[in-house]
């Protein structure tokens, strides 16, 4: 199974993309997305790292 990487940011051309978490509620469960460190676009939340990577390398337009 390939691993999964983040691509570039698709705004700054920026490699420093971290996968990032949040949690709405206290007891709720983690939601996902993609934050590019240097020009702190957002990638689509998801409900998992899987998606929420996925979605942002397809925010680029380009293929996977
Ligand atoms: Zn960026």
């Amino acid at each position: 199974m390939p691993r999964l990487e983040l691509k570039p940011c698709p705004f700054c051309e920026g490699k420093g993309v971290l996968l990032a978490t949040e949690q709405m509620l206290p007891s709720g469960p983690n939601r996902y997305y993609a934050e590019c460190m240097s020009c702190l676009a957002r990638g689509p939340v998801s409900s998992t790292r899987k998606y929420a990577i996925i979605k942002w390398n397809k925010g680029r337009g380009e293929d996977a």
